[in-house]
């Protein structure tokens, strides 16, 4: 039988890509103690290291507007998409939340005016398409930004179960798939980053096409 140990923190990350490494990083910051996991290594698995752009950002310029962007969204996960979700990446990025990033150092492209550069992608009616120098580092920014805090951070532990209690998520069962040890998290929440449903452009290559659905 496998030996197992049992670790504890205020907040356990289940995926260590962009989102996973922006959520550990805020939930430290908030005061509470946290545990990052991923089945691959942390700032090397995911999407984040191949990502040239961040289409993301609402300009805010008109015709662009709040609901536009949520309907594009709908549209474009073929009503699969968790509505409640969307409204609120929506809501967070007109209010700009995509420009926290900078205090960290990643750069985005702007106008001569300061605004954000903005580019047209396919599934978007407006252009929301940002370029950043760093945007296939942005993971590993993140990355340092964790490295900089008291986080404790486990590549290689795949999560094969979550635990819950009267129905609640009260943390989850890992694998580290080097070791082979089991690993039991205990925590008082649970975050899941551990990426989209999809593989890469799947919409727009189910209908035969080459295009990716980010460009
Ligand atoms: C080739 C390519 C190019 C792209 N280009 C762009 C672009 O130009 N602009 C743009 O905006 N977006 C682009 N994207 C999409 C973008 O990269 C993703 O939307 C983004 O990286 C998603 O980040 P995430 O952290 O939510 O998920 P992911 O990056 O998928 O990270 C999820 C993490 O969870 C981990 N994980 C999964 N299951 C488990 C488990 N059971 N236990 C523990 N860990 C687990 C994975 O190992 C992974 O590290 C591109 C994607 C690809 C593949």
């Amino acid at each position: 039988m496998n030996s197992f140990r049992v670790l504890e923190s205020d907040v356990l990350v289940i995926g260590g890509g962009v989102t996973g490494t922006r959520a550990a990083v805020s939930a430290f910051d908030a005061g509470a103690s946290v545990i990052l996991a991923d089945k691959g290594i942390v700032g090397k698995s995911g999407g984040g290291p191949v990502a040239d752009s961040v289409t993301a950002a609402l300009g805010g310029r008109p015709p662009d507007s709040l609901e536009i962007f949520f309907q594009d969204m709908i549209k474009s996960g073929q009503g699969l998409n968790n509505q409640r979700l969307v409204r609120a990446f929506v809501k967070d990025l007109y209010e700009g939340r995509l420009l926290e990033l900078e205090k960290y150092g990643i750069v985005f492209a702007r106008e001569s005016d300061g605004t954000l550069s903005v580019r047209q992608m396919g599934g978007h009616s407006n252009k929301r398409d940002v370029a950043s120098f760093h945007a296939a580092s942005m993971v590993n920014v993140l990355v340092s930004e964790v490295m900089r805090r008291d986080i404790k951070v486990m590549s290689e532990t795949g999560i094969i179960r979550l635990l819950t209690d009267q129905g609640r998520v009260v943390g989850a069962v890992g694998f580290n798939r080097k070791t082979g040890e089991l690993v039991v998290f205990r925590a008082k929440s649970t975050v899941m980053t551990a990426g989209g449903g999809d593989r890469p452009g799947g919409q727009e290559r189910r209908r035969g096409t080459r295009r990716r659905s980010w460009r």
